[in-house]
């Protein structure tokens, strides 16, 4: 079984489907592998040995009895820790949720199930999915198997070290700023955000829900879309989920042409602020698109200056108000303060002992920017620049079949560079945001090595519930780069060994 666990999903199911492999074997491989090299990546939050085998036993008996629910049957996935799983303590990557056992799953980890997907375990995140490198997780970042001195990107990078250093074949990740799509990029991995509310929010511990939405983190594409097609899908117990399933999108992955497609270079995502490197391979991949027939075209998107403002004003504004529910009676944590344990005291004392110090700066941020006398002049400004933003990317996509950037303006950072300056890690985010604002779908693919030898990543994104023309488009690229680099980029990442 040797090479196994480098394979994509997509091919691992069929060996599942042919009987060359089975799933307790396949989960097996993969559970050795993150149970030896989680203690180098801590991409792991919780590995769930037996439940993983007894799940994957279930699959075996689907799959011969001819009765596999989805392509994905039985292959192994790997779940961010902040959607609730009735089976494992479920902390979003917080102190205060140490010891929460939810009494319910969260609707994608029911789509697992039903998939007989198992589960391997629970990946790391910064706490409630505020963060760009797993920095702000209470239990200790995760490391990016291309350079364990350096971030896996976040809030995902549980996700996306596991996918890259191979402990897990795919995984889920959420995305409310970047946080599957910076993830990707920093890791040599694909991530896509969905159109928002084509995968429900149910049971997805809420960061700003406005913006916030499940997706896949893989090695390509295709084993992207094969997983979008298994979580998304209207759900009842989402208000603001779709009602058109965005869920039969490997057909799309499957047609790499790229002949005639009209890409849009977003002006204000391709001048200032970019590493050289990655700034040279983002203009070697349009070189390429030009040389493949796709029609290149300059789309001016003037409102993307102020994204980062308005989404550091809306995102602490919702966190604020959905943290709140973080109240020592409901859920985890209660620490009793010295002296009369009143509930005010008895909250408060919870509150300061069981958030991290991002989490506070965004709950102070958010009280501040909904406060009155100051709502017009944060909050209101803020929503008033979505909207703008939201007329950009129409005009945008009115001449443009997708828009493309580089993902993150550099390379993986090394622990510690940005921790003490919140200002330059939210700058971090400043080509990924808008999709979130907009609610339109991303994908990150890897785009050729750049600064320190470490991957770039592509941005790709497409108009709202268009995520098969993106899922196409990226398919397109990646082919492009694996036929110019001879082999996945990830196949450039070094081998992850204990000694
Ligand atoms: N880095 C962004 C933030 O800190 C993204 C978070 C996310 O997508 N969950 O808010």
């Amino acid at each position: 079984m040797s090479g196994l666990h480098k394979k994509p999903s997509s091919e691992l199911a069929q060996m599942l489907r042919s009987g060359e492999v089975t799933s307790v074997q396949l989960t097996e491989l993969f559970l050795d592998r993150a149970e030896k090299l989680n203690p180098l990546t801590n991409s792991f939050l919780k590995i769930n040995r037996q439940t993983a085998l007894e799940q994957a036993k279930h699959a075996d008996e689907l799959i011969q009895a001819g009765k596999a629910p989805s392509v994905l049957t039985g292959v192994p996935i790997a779940v961010k820790d902040n959607l609730t799983t009735t089976d494992a303590i479920t902390t979003a990557g917080s102190k205060i949720l140490e010891n929460y056992l939810p009494q319910y799953d969260s609707t994608v980890v029911s789509k697992l199930r039903a998939a007989a997907m198992p589960i391997l375990g629970k990946t790391n995140l910064d706490e409630f999915a505020m963060g760009s490198s797993t920095e702000f997780s209470a239990y200790g970042p995760s490391k990016n198997p291309w350079d364990l001195e350096r971030i896996p990107g976040g809030s995902g990078g549980g996700s996306s070290s596991a996918v890259s250093g191979f402990l897990a074949p795919i995984a889920i990740g959420s995305d409310t700023g970047g946080s599957i799509r910076f993830p990707a990029a920093a890791t040599g991995s694909v991530g896509a955000k969905p159109t928002y509310g084509a995968v429900s929010r149910y049971g997805l511990i809420a960061l700003a829900s406005s913006l916030d939405q499940v997706g896949p983190v893989t090695n390509d594409v295709l084993d992207a879309a094969l997983l979008q097609d298994v979580i998304a899908g209207h759900d009842p117990m989402d208000s603001t989920s779709l009602v058109d399933s965005l869920g039969q999108m490997a057909d799309f992955a499957s047609k790499t042409d790229v002949k005639g497609l009209r890409v849009g270079v977003i002006k204000q995502l391709a001048s200032d602020g970019f590493q050289p490197g990655v700034k040279a391979r983002f203009d070697e991949s349009i070189q390429l698109l030009i040389d493949a027939g796709a029609e290149i075209v300059e789309v001016d998107c003037p409102s993307f200056e102020y994204a980062v403002s308005a989404y550091y004003l809306i995102l602490p504004a919702e966190a604020s108000s959905n943290l709140a529910r973080f109240d020592a009676v409901r859920f985890g944590q209660r620490v009793l303060p010295e002296g009369n344990p009143t509930i005010e005291r008895v909250m408060a004392a919870t509150r300061e002992a069981g958030f991290g110090p991002e989490v506070k700066r965004r709950i102070i941020l958010g009280t501040y920017a909904l406060s009155s006398g100051y709502y017009d002049a944060y909050y209101g400004s803020a929503q008033k620049v979505r909207t703008l933003i939201q007329q950009d990317f129409a005009k945008a996509f009115a001449s443009a079949d997708v828009l493309i950037s580089p993902t993150a303006p550099t390379t993986a950072f090394k622990f510690g560079e940005k921790l003490d300056d919140p200002l330059a890690m939210y700058l971090n985010d400043v080509a990924t945001i808008p999709a979130n604002l907009a609610g339109i779908p991303g994908i990150s693919v890897p785009n050729g090595l750049a600064e320190n030898d470490l991957p770039s990543g592509l941005q790709i994104l497409a108009a709202a519930q268009n995520d098969g023309v993106m899922y196409s488009a990226a398919a397109g690229i990646e082919k492009l780069q694996n036929d110019q680099w001879g082999k996945r980029m990830i196949d450039f990442a070094p081998e992850l060994e204990v000694n």
